[in-house]
C-alpha cells in the first residue's frame, strides 16, 4: 500500500495547525496511523514550512524502525506510539506547544471539561502528565499510565500537550478545543484574581479581556 497519502495528510495538518498557531517552527509532532503495524510521523528538526510528504517518516510501531523517510523521525516518535498502541481507536495524535494550554500546563491542575461540545471531543476531563524530558522513554511511560479510551487530551506539566482521535478532524477538534477550554478557564482565574485584588483590578482585567478574545495566533484567513 502507498503511504504517499497519509505522508502527505501530514503535511496538511502541519501546515493547517501552524497557519492558526498551534504549531510553531519546528516545534510539536504529528503521528497518523497506517494500518496495524505503522504510522507515519513528523520527522525531526524540520521547519513545517518547507516539510514534503517525502520528508515525513513511516516508523514500524512496536519497535520504531524506520522503514520510510530520508530523515530522522520526531524525538516524540516514541510517546506517540505509545498512545497508538495502547488505543486502537485513535487514528491520529499530535503533540503541541500550542499557547494557552501549554500556559495552563505549567499550573499542574487537571481540568474538568463542561457538558457540551467541549466535552464531547475532549472528554469529561483533561488530566496531567508528571514532568518528564522531551523525547524521553520516561515521559512516554507517564503518558502511557494516563490513557484512558473516553480522554482524548492530555497537558504535559511544563511542556505542553497531547491530543488524540478517531481521525485527523477529531484530532485537530481537541486540539482547537483543549485552547478554548484552557483559554476560558485561565480567563476565570483572572476575573477571580481580580475581585480579589482590587488594587490590580483595572490591569486584570485587561489581561483577562485580552486573552479572552479571539486568539491572535487566528489565521484561518490566511491562503
Ligand atoms: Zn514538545
Amino acid at each position: 500500500m502507498s503511504t504517499f497519502y497519509v505522508r502527505q495528510a501530514v503535511v496538511d495538518l502541519c501546515n493547517g495547525l501552524s497557519r492558526r498557531g498551534y504549531l510553531a517552527g519546528t516545534g510539536g509532532n504529528i503521528a497518523i496511523r497506517i494500518g496495524t503495524d505503522r504510522f507515519a510521523v513528523t520527522p525531526s528538526a524540520t521547519d513545517y514550512a518547507t516539510m514534503s510528504a517525502a520528508d515525513v517518516c513511516v516508523l514500524r510501531l512496536d519497535d520504531l524502525k524506520r522503514m520510510e523517510g530520508g530523515r530522522a523521525a520526531s524525538v516524540e516518535s516514541g510517546l506517540h506510539a505509545r498512545v497508538l498502541r495502547a488505543r486502537a481507536d485513535v487514528q491520529c495524535s499530535i503533540h503541541t506547544h500550542q499557547p494557552v494550554a501549554s500556559a495552563c500546563a505549567l499550573l499542574g491542575k487537571p481540568l474538568d471539561v463542561p457538558e457540551g461540545p467541549l466535552r464531547r471531543s475532549l472528554g469529561s476531563r483533561v488530566p496531567v502528565i508528571g514532568y518528564a524530558p522531551s523525547g524521553s522513554g520516561w515521559l512516554s511511560s507517564k503518558l502511557a499510565r494516563a490513557l484512558r479510551e473516553d480522554i482524548q487530551a492530555y497537558l504535559m506539566l511544563n511542556h505542553g500537550v497531547l491530543c488524540c482521535g478517531a481521525s485527523p478532524t477529531a484530532a485537530v477538534e481537541a486540539v482547537e478545543h483543549l485552547e478554548t477550554l484552557t483559554r476560558m478557564h485561565l480567563t476565570h482565574m483572572i476575573e477571580a484574581r481580580a475581585a480579589r485584588e482590587p488594587r490590580q483590578r483595572t490591569i486584570l482585567l485587561q489581561v483577562a479581556s485580552a486573552l479572552a478574545e479571539t486568539s491572535p495566533f487566528d489565521r484561518t484567513d490566511t491562503p
